[in-house]
């Protein structure tokens, strides 16, 4: 098993999260929870807070309330070893290659030797062999999603978070990532994923959380969801009706 991800306890858990710009409250009174493994959709309508809220969760953004929890336990300064957030522009280092940005997180997780071979496996696994010695600067969208997913499997990060992954990636591009999430999630890791893609959601999640203005409007399985609203319904029907 490649990776050294926990597998045990509650996952991610977002409790009473609130941001506010001002007078705004881009995020307001959000609770919910990311198991090891499962992979959950972040949804709602432009300025809905989805970003403001993985920004939150990765501590890149101070919550005005609230916390977020790894297996029971608030995050501290330490969260870097829990979350790793990968954002819309995916940013690598543009004088490192694909293996220096491994060899970066092996030295700095200070990993024991023999990640090496995870490494090669883990480039071999994600496409990326063919990049191994290509500088981050020269690297499309999809091969910064891929270095970035490598490198925070190989430090062994619990919970991933993405925000719009499948924008800008080109069909075969999107069915590698597909096929990664999946990987991903068999090795246990809490995937939380911000889309506008309900067809992608769709085929990608477990669950989905629906915002609307910062709050929560909706959240279940995809399926559930369907069958609450009525026979028939698609996850777009559903969402135009709890965000209208
Ligand atoms: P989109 O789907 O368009 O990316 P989103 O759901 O990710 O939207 P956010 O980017 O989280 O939404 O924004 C939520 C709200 O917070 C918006 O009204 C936005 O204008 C506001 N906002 C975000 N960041 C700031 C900031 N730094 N200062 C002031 N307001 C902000």
């Amino acid at each position: 098993m490649i990776g050294m991800t926990e597998t045990r306890g509650s996952g991610l858990e977002v409790q009473g999260l609130e941001k506010r710009f001002g007078e705004l409250r881009a995020v307001d009174g959000l609770s919910f929870q990311v198991g090891p493994g499962e992979t959950v959709g972040l949804l709602g309508p432009n300025g809905a807070g989805k970003t403001t809220t993985l920004l939150c969760i990765a501590g890149l953004v101070r919550p005005s309330a609230g916390q977020v929890l790894w297996n029971g336990a608030a995050l501290g300064p330490e969260r870097g070893r829990r979350v790793t957030l990968i954002s819309e522009s995916p940013e690598v280092y543009a004088m490192l290659t694909v293996w220096e940005h491994l060899v970066f997180v092996a030295r700095s997780c200070r990993l024991p030797d023999g990640w090496q071979r995870r490494g090669e496996d883990l480039l071999d696994r994600f496409g990326l062999l063919e990049q191994r010695d290509a500088l981050g600067e020269s690297l499309s969208k999809g091969m910064r999603q891929k270095t970035l997913i490598a490198a925070s499997v190989l430090a062994g990060t619990p919970a991933l978070l993405l925000d719009e992954p499948m924008i800008g990636l080109d069909p075969r591009g999107q069915r590698e990532l597909r096929d990664m999430l999946q990987e991903l999630r068999e090795r246990g890791i809490a995937l939380l994923i911000s889309t506008h893609l309900l067809e992608s959601a769709e085929t990608i999640c477990d669950r989905v959380v629906i915002l609307k203005q910062g709050r929560l409007v909706a959240q279940g399985p995809v399926a559930e969801l369907r069958e609450r609203q009525g026979s028939g319904q698609s996850l777009e029907d559903v969402f135009l009706e709890v965000t209208q």
